[in-house]
Parts: C-alpha cells; structure tokens; sequence
C-alpha cells in the first residue's frame, strides 16, 4: 500500500506481531522516502453466505442466534461448551466453503442438525422436532424409529450407510 504521509509505494515493514488471539496480524511499517511510522491490520476476510428464508426474505447470516438454538437443543445435556463451538466453527467453516453468497435456511437447518447429530442425539431429536415442518414429520418418525435401530445395532456398518442414503434421499424430497 501507499504510504498514508508521502504516498511513496516503497515501506519496509519493521515490527510484525499477532494480536486479537492469533485472527490479525499488526504490522509497523515505516515509509523508505519519508520515514513516516505507520501501523497496518491485515485479518483473513470472512464472508458468511446471507440467509434466504422460507418467505423469501433475506436476513445477514447471525451467529449469535445459530447459538443460542444450539443452546436451547443442548440445555441440560452432557456437553461441554468447548465441543459446542467445536461444531459452530465447523458450520461456519462449511458455510464459507460453499462460495455462495445465499444459502437456504433449510440448508442452514440441515447442517445444524447434523452437527448436533453428533453431539448428542436428544439435542439432534429436540432441534429437528422444531425445526422441521409438519409435511416432514412422518419423515421425522422414521428418523426416530431408525436412531433407535441405529443403538441397537452400534457397530453395524452396513446398516449405518443405509441411513445415510435414506437421509439423503429425505433431504431431496423436501425440496
Ligand atoms: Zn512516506
């Protein structure tokens, strides 16, 4: 960048540190033509997807309202808030790999379930009984009826693709 005093384009950076917990990197710099000191901010550039709602609205995509529907799924559940924001730094981070600039609310839903899935299945069961529309609550019976198989057959792999194909499938149809 140009020098802010002279707008020289040649600086020599002379301090550089980490600050903000490792997010930005500070940099002193000093101007070669008039020796001017200045101080940059360089952060990675974190663009979140807006949401399109059900009604067609859009909304900023907020982070602090994904948590707190994580909190009302998880409340007095055994898990901790270190996994919690283990799984909301995983969803932001599926978010920003999809490159869009849009994203469904039903997409959103659907990663939000699957993160609690693995959380724990009584979080994942609460927030898909809410979540979900009433067209898709047989659909959220056979979910339950299946859970129930999937326990008692912990360590059946075959079984265990299954429901992920069903899954999959489900999620086409809801469309
Ligand atoms: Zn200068």
């Amino acid at each position: 960048m140009y020098c802010p005093f002279c707008s020289a384009s040649d600086t020599k950076v002379i301090d550089s540190r980490l600050v903000s917990d490792g997010h930005q990197v500070r940099r002193r710099r000093e101007c070669l033509a008039c020796h001017e000191r200045y101080t940059t901010f360089e952060s990675a550039e974190l663009v979140m997807p807006r949401i399109i709602k059900r009604d067609g609205t859009r909304e900023p995509f907020n982070e602090d309202k994904m948590r707190s529907g994580f909190s009302r799924a998880l409340e007095k559940r055994p898990v901790s808030t270190e996994q919690v924001e283990l799984s909301i730094n995983k969803l932001k981070s599926q978010l920003r790999a999809t490159g869009e600039r849009e994203i469904t609310s039903e997409i959103l839903g659907n990663l939000i379930m699957a993160q609690l899935k693995e959380l724990d299945k009584v979080a994942y069961l609460r927030f898909a009984s809410v979540y979900l529309s009433f067209e898709d609550i047989s659909e959220f019976a056979d979910e339950i009826a299946r859970l129930g198989k999937e326990n008692l057959n912990r360590g059946s792999l075959s079984r265990r693709k299954n429901v992920d194909k069903k899954a999959i499938k489900n999620t086409g149809q809801r469309k």
